[in-house]
């Protein structure tokens, strides 16, 4: 999912800008916002499972919608089938949920008509007798009504827009009942369905899976036949309504014959139309062969991917037939993604929807770098590590469920997670790993769920790595690091001094990671790879050649706070004595460290005891650069007085 973010974005595009690709356009409000629709739902909406534990008792391998909709209300009626396997010892209640604003005209088990019994979306029909386990039962619930919230576009249910005449449905996490007689179990795939829809002749039904035929009925009325043979889960399920022009094409696969449908429905009642968006459409099929060489074949391949427009500003990535209200390309390829994180294997409970949200979003950054190059990429992915820093509360794992805009939370569910992610892949270290591991989680867990350990399980298993700590710092708690680094040079010693301090210190007491820096030098530019564990490091370094600069992870592979990095700090000095000079001997230049000295005055005596030298230098700590260039080659004494009294001295010699 993806949402526009209604009085945070500035309606970014009045002219739209086609991508480079042709996608060129973004901005800042790709990052996620943490106020979305959910903010206007009571909380009494906010539920971390099924509602009845009695939905348990079977399982869903059937669905088969007949309804009626249109595109100027969002008056529905019809019937929904659904095809059930008992999994309980024996089941005497038939427990399902549909908001209590819908009103259900009859309910057949097995072909009898029962009694409902309501409390609010639940609703109970007690069976004649007991069905004993492995049974297999159909419910036919005929029903209709006017949804509550049909008005409100950016709230979960069915909705009608008035402007552009567009009736659609959007559910996630768990609001199909506002719309349809369902389970709403994460964990219970629906195997297949089928979606029957019919409207006025003037406009097109769209939703999951293939279309199969559309029936001429009588008074100006068809009846569109859509079927997936493809497991679904409750809230990938859709269905929009609108005076839609279509725009379709075959893709085909990289290196296959294999070729696939793309199925765009456009509304005509709004200023999109095909020809502006025919470039964006165009390109999908680029995007599903890279995602596919990366993540394997698009799993849905012997249906389809469609767009539909829905005007709402949040972009669903309903199975096969996403719903957007083409916003911007880089929201296209997120929806693409889902299908194999999200669609294929699915969040196995909603604490961990950043599995959907975060790989949907790093797929965005993986498009940028294929296709806008590593530029575009790289401001991109440096958005998202602002974004992320910009609060230190938050973990990528959603421990709260009920708080419904916590599990769409840009900034943690989206973006903190895409930055983790990335991470991730630096600590591999090898991308052929990285991404054979990605296809190993979701070979593993196709066509069902998977959760937080159950992907950090296949990670470890496959990189070899052991990730307890880097979960418990970046996944499940709050916070990241901020990193102050300061550095000195003299003659060959780098020094570097670090803190690495986290933001959320009750969260997470100090981050284990591995920080690159940049030293750049005329000579050539090299990258170091510190190792961190401890809120403070000082590191010395045997370097050659002069330092220019320094640059902490020039290529944003760590998420963190980077406090501007200042020039060459002369108090930087770990060496171990309180005086020190070299090289020693030395060809004429000569580095005098020292520390603990108030007023300092350097001086430099020849082996007959003569004054040949004296220097300054500041008080307190340091490394002063003595140049002898002028004196003959011999021995040479080196002394530091504090208040005029010689406090260290030192012989050296000159070559
Ligand atoms: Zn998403």
């Amino acid at each position: 999912m993806f949402r526009a973010f209604i009085g945070f974005w500035v309606l970014w595009c009045t002219v739209f800008c086609m991508p480079s690709l042709t996608h060129a356009q973004s901005s800042d409000s790709e990052l996620g916002c943490s106020k979305g629709y959910k903010q206007f739902l009571p909380s009494s909406h906010a539920k971390t499972t099924i509602a009845s534990p009695l939905e348990d008792d079977y399982n869903v391998t059937h669905l088969w919608f007949r309804l009626q909709l249109s595109d100027t209300s969002a008056l529905i009626s019809g019937s929904v089938t659904t095809t059930a396997a008992v999994v309980a010892v024996s089941m005497n209640t038939y427990v399902f949920e549909l908001d209590d604003t819908l009103v259900i005209d009859s309910v057949l088990v097995n072909g009898v008509s029962l009694s409902v019994v309501t409390e609010g979306q639940i609703r109970q029909v007690l069976l004649p007798s007991a069905l004993p386990r492995n049974s297999v039962f159909r419910a036919q619930v005929f029903y209709h009504g006017y949804p509550r919230n049909a008005l409100l576009i950016n709230t979960p249910g069915l909705h009608n827009d008035t402007v552009t005449h567009t009736t659609f449905t959007f559910v996630e996490p768990y609001f199909a009942h506002m719309w349809w007689p369902c389970k709403q179990s994460l964990r219970d795939k629906i195997d297949s369905m089928r979606m029957y829809i019919t409207v006025p002749a003037s406009v097109k039904a769209g939703s999951n899976g293939l279309l199969k035929q559309i029936v001429p009925l009588t008074a100006g009325f068809e009846r569109y036949e859509w079927q997936s043979n493809y497991p679904i889960d409750y809230y990938l399920i859709s269905a929009a309504v609108s005076r839609y022009d279509e725009y379709s094409y075959y893709m085909h696969f990289d290196g296959s014959t294999d070729s696939m449908q793309i199925v765009n429905y456009i509304s005509a009642d709004t200023p999109l139309n095909i020809t502006r968006l025919k470039p964006w459409l165009d390109s999908t099929q680029l995007v599903i062969n890279y995602l596919s060489s990366l993540f394997g074949r698009y799993p849905f391949w012997q249906e389809k991917y469609g767009h539909c427009y829905t005007p709402s500003g949040i972009n669903m990535e309903h199975q096969t037939m996403t719903s957007t209200r083409f916003s911007r390309f880089t929201v296209l390829v997120h929806e693409v993604a889902h299908h194999w994180f999200g669609n294929l294997v699915t969040c196995g409970t909603w604490k961990d929807i950043w599995l959907n949200e975060g790989f949907a979003t790093y797929a965005q950054y993986l498009c940028y770098a294929q296709f806008d190059g590593a530029a575009k990429a790289h401001q991109y992915l440096q958005s998202i590590q602002r974004n992320v820093v910009s609060a230190n509360w938050g973990s990528v794992y959603a421990h709260d469920t009920t708080n419904d805009s916590r599990l769409f939370d840009g900034r943690l569910s989206y973006n903190k997670a895409a930055a983790v992610i990335h991470m991730l892949r630096f600590m591999v270290n090898d991308d052929d790993r990285f991404f054979a591991m990605l296809r190993t989680y979701l070979y593993q867990y196709q066509w069902g769920n998977a959760t937080t350990e159950e992907f950090k399980q296949v990670a470890e298993r496959e990189t070899g790595l052991s990730l307890g700590t880097f979960f418990n710092e970046w996944i499940y708690n709050d916070g990241h690091p901020i990193i102050d680094t300061r550095w000195n040079q003299a003659g060959d010693r780098l020094f570097l001094q670090i803190t690495n301090v986290p933001a959320a210190p009750q969260s997470v007491a100090v981050y284990h990671l591995t920080l690159p820096v940049k030293v750049f030098s005329a000579y050539a530019d090299t990258t170091l790879f510190l190792s961190l564990d401890s809120k403070e490091h000082q590191f010395t370094i045997n370097w050659q050649h002069q330092v220019d600069s320094i640059v902490i992870d020039p290529d944003s592979w760590i998420l963190c706070q980077k406090t501007a990095l200042s020039p060459q700090d002369n108090t930087v000095n770990f060496l171990p004595q309180e005086f020190d000079v070299f090289p020693n001997p030395t060809l004429g230049t000569l580095h005098v460290a020292y520390k603990f000295i108030t007023t300092p005055q350097l001086s430099i005596y020849n082996s007959a005891g003569a004054l040949v030298l004296q220097q300054s230098v500041l008080g307190n700590s340091g490394i002063v650069t003595v140049n002898l260039s002028t004196l003959p080659k011999g021995l040479y004494i080196c002394r530091l007085s504090d208040n005029g009294n010689v406090k260290y001295s030192a012989t050296f010699s000159k070559m």
